[in-house]
């Protein structure tokens, strides 16, 4: 399971359940685990100190890779 943090004030946004050892480019909604201070509003994943995380895609979050950080282990596919 991996911890994404938001890289501007390092708050935690969400548990997230990642497969395989690549990138996190994506995270599909229906395997993030909990929200902490990240949330989905008009369209944008967004941290509570407003920073812009990603886009909202329906099934999952494009993540922008410079607005996020994460911490934990990815699980083998
Ligand atoms: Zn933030």
């Amino acid at each position: 399971m991996l911890t994404i943090k938001c890289a501007a004030c390092k708050r935690k946004l969400w548990k997230y359940e990642k497969i395989g050892q690549g990138k996190v480019l994506r995270c599909y909604k229906d395997r993030i685990a909990r929200f902490y201070d990240g949330q989905i509003e008009d369209g944008q994943a967004m941290c509570a100190c407003g920073k812009r995380i990603g886009v909202d895609e329906g099934d999952h979050i494009k993540m922008i890779a410079s607005a996020f950080t994460y911490s934990g282990t990815k699980r083998n596919g």
